[in-house]
């Protein structure tokens, strides 16, 4: 099938674009890299009056280390930052996460913002964003504001952003020096969204024990949940429910499961990190 008919704008600055969304109101909608957007448009199953481009303003395509915070663009291809190195050494759960979206060609056009606007449960930058405390920089005709990751997901592909607002950049404070984090997933086929997801970051003293550990599921709830850093507990704090792809049970199972494998792994990484 091909899209329903709509009016097409592409701005070459902000301001545009949000004066464009502003005055389109619920009638408009963004397009970033397409490859959440575009199917849902040939399947008619989104039908917007006007779609209104991004890929023209090129200054929101960068990303860049400020200190311990990891600074996205709403252009930033996913590639790119699994490209930087200095990125993925400082933080091995979004090296882990990564490679787990989709395949190279979906990454060389999908953005790191348009993951976590389109807001699917499975997918791994909102589990990302819930694990590291990430914050959404928002735009609208009424100014700027900031989301916590936490507030912004609002349940199955719905966030916090109001009619004629659009995020302009995320921000991913980065693990401490010498703390460990994992990302561990399972999905039927490389390359699918995960059945189910965890991600962990733990921290220790000098004498070895545990001093803080983060932990966030995705794939169980209608959003991506930061869970007690428990495996058991973990469990109790989704809501899985029955549907094509696995029952209730299993999933609840799995959550655990994974719980322990992404806590074990981010502590055996700190471990060996503070050799
Ligand atoms: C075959 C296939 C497999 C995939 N597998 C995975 C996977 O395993 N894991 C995974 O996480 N993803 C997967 N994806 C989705 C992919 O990661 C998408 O790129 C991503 O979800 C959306 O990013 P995008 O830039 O393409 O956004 P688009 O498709 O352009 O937009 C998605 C939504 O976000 C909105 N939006 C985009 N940018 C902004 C903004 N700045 N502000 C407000 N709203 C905005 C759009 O209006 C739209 O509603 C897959 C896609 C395909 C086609």
């Amino acid at each position: 099938m091909k899209p329903a008919p709509f009016e097409y704008h592409a701005p070459t600055d902000l301001g545009e674009a949000v004066r464009l969304l502003a005055a389109l109101g619920e009638h408009g909608r963004l397009l970033a890299g397409g490859q959440s957007l575009m199917p849902m448009l040939n399947l008619r199953l989104a039908r917007p009056e006007a779609i209104v481009d991004l890929n023209r303003i090129t200054a929101l395509a960068y990303h860049r280390l400020d200190d311990e915070t990891l600074v996205i663009g709403a252009l930033c291809r996913q590639r790119e930052i699994e490209r930087d190195q200095e990125v993925l050494a400082r933080c091995a759960a979004i090296a882990d996460a990564i490679p787990l979206i989709g395949h190279i060609g979906i990454r060389n056009r999908g953005t790191v913002v348009g993951s976590l606007a389109h807001a699917d449960p499975s997918a791994e930058w909102p589990v990302l964003a819930v694990l590291l405390d990430a914050t959404l920089e928002v735009e609208g005709v009424a100014g700027r504001r900031s989301i916590a990751a936490q507030d912004f997901f609002k349940g199955l592909f719905a966030t916090d952003l109001r009619p004629g607002e659009l995020v302009v950049e995320a921000r991913f404070p980065l693990p401490p020096a010498g703390a460990g984090s994992a990302f561990i997933e399972v999905a039927r086929r490389h390359g699918d969204f995960a059945l189910g997801a965890a991600a962990a970051v733990v921290e220790l003293a000098a004498d070895g024990s545990v001093t803080a550990a983060r932990l966030a599921l995705g794939g169980f709830d209608s959003v991506p949940v930061r869970a007690t850093p428990d495996p058991a507990a973990a469990a109790a704090d989704v809501h899985p429910v029955d549907d094509v792809h696995a029952p209730a049970g299993y999933r609840r199972k799995l959550a655990e499961t994974l719980a322990r494998r992404a806590l074990h792994l981010a502590e055996q990484r700190a471990r060996k990190a503070g050799r």
